[in-house]
């Protein structure tokens, strides 16, 4: 799971959607240039002593292994051809994918969004917001929906867990925030099911009870930030995405 602050892996078992040891964290490099990044995942690898097959998640736009946008890492990955590069290094068969769209393949296997039929969105709240769009569990891959205009403004820039920090906001500032972003998004889209990931899902107490203006449900991730780890692997052998 390559993330804005963290490189993260581990071996996953697929059945159950547990990790089968400690996930292995390695702080992103700056700058995050593809070959330090893909570096550090031969280490996380290696670490592991893994020698299968491997799935991994990317912050951007990813198709056919290729990764074409790059919002919150080098400008370098913009029509990197990741899978080739890590095949290339590992040895094993690869398969990358937009890092939202990872946690809710997870989600959607084995948490929150498990046997939900209709249309269930789940926004990733970190570094950057990702979304991801299942439709009667199909994925809509590449959405790209965190970089919708808010006031003129990208909707991450002001809502991603990130923007609380730096602009160091109130819980209920932040809330409100991240109310009128997924009450946008349900004019947009009118799904049946709001799925919120990232860390601060873990924290969802604080924010997602206290919601006004978005009217669909709205829960937390059960994986919380496992999930993109999960999803990647799980991606990469059995779902058909
Ligand atoms: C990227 C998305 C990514 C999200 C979460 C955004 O800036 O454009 O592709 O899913 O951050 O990492």
């Amino acid at each position: 799971d390559i993330g804005g602050s963290g490189v993260k892996g581990a071996p996953v078992d697929i059945t159950t959607g547990q990790l089968l040891t400690d996930r292995y964290r390695v702080p992103t490099p700056q700058p995050a240039t593809p070959e330090a990044v893909v570096g550090i995942i031969a280490d996380i690898v290696h670490y592991h002593n893994w020698e299968g097959v491997m799935g991994v998640g990317y912050p951007g736009v990813v198709k056919n292994g290729v990764t074409l946008t790059a919002a919150n890492v080098d400008d370098g990955w913009i029509g990197y051809d990741l899978q080739q590069g890590l095949e290339r290094v590992t040895g094993g068969a690869v398969r990358v994918l937009n890092d939202a769209d990872a946690a809710g393949v997870a989600e959607m296997s084995f948490g929150a969004g498990k046997d939900q039929k209709g249309m269930v969105v789940i926004v990733t709240l970190g570094t950057g917001i990702g979304v991801a769009a299942f439709i009667d569990g199909k994925l809509v891959p590449n959405l790209e929906l965190g970089h919708i205009k808010m006031n003129g403004t990208d909707a991450e820039t002001l809502a991603a867990e990130s923007a609380r920090e730096r602009d160091e906001l109130s819980w209920k500032k932040w809330t409100k925030r991240v109310d009128s972003y997924l009450s946008y998004l349900e004019q947009l889209l009118n799904p049946d099911l709001f799925i919120i990931g990232g860390g601060v899902s873990k924290k969802w107490h604080k924010f997602i009870p206290h919601f006004e203006k978005t009217s669909v449900e709205v829960v937390p991730a059960q994986l919380r930030n496992q999930a993109g780890i999960v999803g990647a692997a799980l991606s990469a052998v059995e779902y058909d995405l």
